[in-house]
């Protein structure tokens, strides 16, 4: 087996604001391999976006970050500010969610998508990196005269595009996409996602995909990953995992969303009840206890660990 290209373990992520400590994160493990594709779903809340941030160390600085983080060979915790600098966009690359905000709006979007590759000396002088700009934006579908627009001359589906060119300018090993189509409309959404498979494809890209749309994940990612208040409750590939659920978060997460192929069944009710727990004021015993239907006086005892729930996949349940 070649090491895998993002490695992490027991990964916690604590917020020190003036609200006091929030531990968003908490002792998650897992790995990439090259060329893989991962999606991580959970509610709003579940600390997503928090875990994709370590990786590249995005994070603001009452953020205090244990554990260990390799990605292609680097311990990122550990780099100096050089290295991490060379890490990101070239090692890994992230696409934010809300195209609008990550865009800067008195700057040409053509400008935008060339810094990064003028900042990191990927491209040997302007011109070169006006050229590779109108190769990328064909990439992402969009037209080179697009180079020139502002982001409120484009559509939402059109900056999303220029972001995910944006992260591919210094050819990056791993791209993550925290929940890039979520604000767009359907079609756009199933646009994007066609984007991606193809780039992935093409540039031996490996993804980490997140969403909090399961049959999204499903479709993009091989493997899944399920957080649940901080932690990974369920993982495996994604059409066992999504086909059958080990853990009843997983179970209401993929009755809670539409089925794949079928539009009506996106107005469906949802198949959770109640909220996820704040970080700071979790439940006795598991995190989920409250909103499982099928709780005991067990899951009143202990945090369940992750244990084997098939092969290649886990699940943090006493019931499995
Ligand atoms: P997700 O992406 O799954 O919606 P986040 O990682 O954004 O989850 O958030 C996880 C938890 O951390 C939430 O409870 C959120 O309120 C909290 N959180 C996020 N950013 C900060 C911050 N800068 N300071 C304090 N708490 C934060
Ligand atoms: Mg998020």
């Amino acid at each position: 087996m070649t090491e895998p290209l993002l490695s992490m373990r027991d990964v916690s992520v604590t917020y020190h604001g003036s609200g006091g400590a929030v531990p968003a994160v908490r002792r998650v493990s897992l790995d990439l391999e090259r060329g893989g594709s991962l999606g991580l779903a959970g509610e709003s809340g579940c600390g997503k976006s928090t875990l994709a941030n370590s990786i590249l160390r995005l994070l603001p600085p009452d953020a205090v970050v244990e554990g260990q983080i390799v990605l292609d060979g680097k311990d990122v915790l550990s780099l100096r500010p050089g290295g991490l600098r060379a890490a990101r966009w070239t090692a890994g690359a992230i696409v934010f969610q809300g195209a609008l905000h990550a865009l800067n709006p008195v700057q040409t979007v053509g400008r935008q998508i060339a810094e990064p590759m003028l900042i990191h000396g990927t491209v040997p002088d302007e011109e070169a990196a006006e050229r590779r700009t109108v190769e990328l934006l064909g990439r992402v579908g969009l037209p080179a005269a697009r180079a020139d627009s502002y982001p409120h001359q484009l559509s939402g589906g059109q900056r999303q595009r220029v972001l995910i060119a944006m992260a591919l300018a210094c050819e990056p090993m791993l791209l993550i996409a925290d929940e890039p189509t979520t604000a767009l409309d359907l079609m756009v959404q199933a646009q994007v996602l066609r984007l991606l498979e193809e780039l992935k494809e093409e540039h031996d890209l490996t993804l980490l995909f997140i969403t909090h749309d399961l049959s999204v994940l499903t479709y993009a990612c091989r493997d899944l990953a399920v957080m649940y208040a901080g932690r990974i409750v369920e993982d495996g590939p994604s059409w066992e995992v999504f086909g059958g659920p080990a853990h009843p978060y997983t179970k209401g997460l993929a009755a809670a969303f539409p089925t794949i192929g079928d539009p009506s069944s996106r107005m469906a009710p949802s198949g959770l009840g109640g909220d996820p727990p704040m970080p700071g004021s979790l439940p006795v015993g598991c995190p989920f206890n409250p909103r499982c239907p099928y709780a005991t006086e067990a899951c009143l005892e202990a945090e369940p660990e992750l244990r084997i729930a098939g092969t290649d996949r886990r699940a943090a349940c006493i019931l499995v």
